[in-house]
């Protein structure tokens, strides 16, 4: 049986003399494992699709429960992407991200859009790229069940000011007066971007506190859903 898809791939891994095994998240699918038969030739028509951040629509054949591509429409390979190291890892981050939120086969328009969104204004807008990547990340988190309150302390209400705390279990940022024992304190300056940025205000850019915010979701996503993404880290290090 062959189907029509629409999809982003999310990883390649290379398999036999010039096969690839992708990682392909579609919009009909959710997530699925598709191999490409031969795209590591010189003159592979569906080369494209072999490729992390392709957007393509393509027809897939299934044979007990196994799916391969039999041909490509590409929308956009987002070259853009490849030029920049800071423009490169943010969207590998969030590749990485969609591809460790969404287990196997689950349909989620919600993520495919967010993903999609994101990918066209890294690799076309002039917006600094930890910014989006930061906007794509809490946009993420929501999407995913993990949402994090940023606008006002999670307990009374009040704006934080000066002091903020995080409690991770409570998914929610807390002034000094709320805060329990154990709710570690963060920097101040940290909060006030993230919450620039979470009501999409991309403009100003920051590297000191953008690099901070990506430790910051860093942080809280390793403790609230026990991932640790790689090139999370490599950005944050470059
Ligand atoms: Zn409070």
């Amino acid at each position: 049986m062959t189907e029509r898809v629409t999809g982003v791939t999310l990883r390649a891994v290379n398999y036999k003399d010039s096969d690839r095994i992708l990682t392909v998240f579609t919009l009909e699918k959710g997530k699925i494992t598709v191999s490409a038969k031969g795209v590591r030739k010189a003159n592979a028509k569906m080369k494209q699709i072999s490729e992390p951040f392709c957007f393509a629509e393509s027809m897939i054949a299934e044979k007990s429960g196994r799916f391969t591509v039999t041909e490509i429409n590409s929308f956009d390979a987002f070259y853009p992407i490849r030029t920049d190291l800071y423009k490169y890892y943010s969207g590998m981050t969030a590749l990485e991200l969609t591809d460790v939120f969404l287990p196997d086969a689950l349909e989620s328009a919600g993520q495919f859009v967010l993903l999609v969104e994101f990918l066209k204004k890294l690799a076309y807008k002039s917006i600094n790229p930890l910014n989006l990547l930061l906007k794509f990340i809490y946009d993420a988190l929501n999407e995913n069940g993990y949402s994090i309150n940023l606008a006002s302390c999670g307990r009374c209400g009040s704006l934080i000011e000066n002091r903020v705390f995080l409690s991770v279990k409570d998914g929610c940022c807390v002034c000094e007066e709320c805060k329990k024992q154990g709710e570690n304190g963060f920097s101040i300056d940290t909060y006030d971007y993230l919450n620039k940025i979470q009501s999409g205000d991309l403009q100003d850019f920051n590297q000191e506190n953008a690099k901070n915010g990506l430790k910051f979701f860093a942080y809280y996503l390793s403790k609230v859903a026990g991932v640790s993404l790689k090139c999370l880290t490599t950005l944050i290090d470059l």
